[in-house]
């Protein structure tokens, strides 16, 4: 039997590089509460992405919830059911109602055209995913947001890289978030960051700090959400070698599009204007049908895709369901196949060879 090759393989530097960073946060035996590592990944972050303001945070989730609660979001929230379980959570576990919109079937993303449908008198915000590192319409759902007053937050977990019209994804709406997780393109083991407007910058600064003012007074209400020096280290040594994962993901891609072209899969499409990450590598089947069939294939040959995004978030079992039909039949229909940087040419063909 071949090795197993997963979805996606946590790129690791070599243990010494990481262990040459971390010995800066022993030679200052501190290792949390923003020591070095933490203020420099973010500097690094800033340059490298293209920002102004960054809070680097524990994981991706935080974030998320701390912009609901630090913007004041109350009732309905209209969001994507097509994500991951995170972004829909984030709504409930911060007392507010989620309010699902159906996706556009190429883009999958928030079908912006249907947002004003859902707006009624107790929606505070838009909560939308840049799905699979693909941004949303973010001129669009800004126009509706400033017609009715509504905060937009992106769950941009997968934005890793992502810009759009010549500038990071991450700078578009009041505030966006991204995931550090090791599954993610660039990964500090768990972490995460907030990106926002600077006008909310040291409020939420704050509200991830436990609220503090000094070590003995507070402003207001926070939680727990630091990044530690553990997990800055790890983003320190793994960000260097962002461009060339993202070159060789492009690269491995490619080859996928041309081993699968002509067969009867279909690709989303990336919004125009936008230079996309390579951060998943998602295709359709015809038919769920079709998809389990390939599934239990490379399954056999010890190929393991992942279902991302499977089931849509409208059929969660602790929420009232609504009828996002879209969502519903292409989620039934997506399957992620392997993409990492050390996947082979061989690889690539071995797979697509099971597929087609
Ligand atoms: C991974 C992910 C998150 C959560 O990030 P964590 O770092 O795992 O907390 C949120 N939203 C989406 C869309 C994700 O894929």
């Amino acid at each position: 039997m071949k090795a197993k090759i997963n979805v996606t393989k946590t790129f690791l530097p070599s243990q010494e590089e990481y262990q040459s960073i971390l010995k800066r946060a022993w030679d200052t035996g501190w290792m949390t509460n923003r020591g070095v590592l933490v203020k420099e990944l973010e500097l690094k972050l800033k340059e490298f992405l293209g920002v102004s303001n960054i809070i680097a945070m524990t994981n991706g989730t935080l974030p998320i919830q701390i912009a609901i609660k630090g913007l004041g979001l109350k009732g309905e929230i209209i969001t994507t059911p097509f994500t991951y379980v995170a972004t829909t959570a984030a709504i409930v576990w911060e007392s507010c109602t989620p309010v699902f919109v159906d996706i556009h079937p190429t883009y999958l993303t928030i079908d912006e055209t249907k947002i004003e449908a859902a707006i009624t008198s107790e929606t505070s915000a838009i909560l939308a995913t840049h799905v699979y590192g693909n941004p949303c319409h973010v001129e669009e759902i800004d126009r509706i947001a400033r017609k009715y007053d509504l905060k937009v937050i992106y769950d941009a977990a997968h934005c890793f890289g992502v810009k759009y019209k010549g500038e990071s994804i991450f700078n578009y709406g009041d505030v966006s978030t991204c995931s550090f997780h090791a599954t993610k393109l660039f990964h500090t083991g768990e972490g995460g960051a907030l990106f926002c407007k600077s006008e909310y910058y040291d409020q939420f600064f704050q509200h991830h700090n436990f609220g503090h003012e000094g070590p003995e007074a507070f402003y207001g209400l926070g939680i727990n959400a630091k990044m530690s020096e553990l997990q800055a280290a790890m983003g320190l040594v793994v960000l260097p070698y962002m461009s060339e994962i993202m070159d060789r993901r492009k690269r491995v891609i490619n080859l996928y599009q041309e081993c699968l072209g002509g067969s009867n899969i279909d690709m989303f499409h990336i919004r125009d204007k936008a230079i996309w990450n390579y951060a998943y590598f998602p295709v359709m089947f015809e038919s769920v049908k079709k998809l389990l069939e390939v599934k239990q294939t490379l399954e056999i040959n010890n190929i393991y895709p992942r279902r991302y995004f499977f089931p849509t978030m409208d059929t969660l079992p602790y929420l009232r369901q609504s009828s996002c039909y879209i969502a519903r039949d292409v989620s039934r229909r997506i399957l992620c196949l392997p993409l990492h940087d050390k996947l082979t040419e061989s690889d690539i063909l071995r797979i697509t060879s099971l597929i087609v």
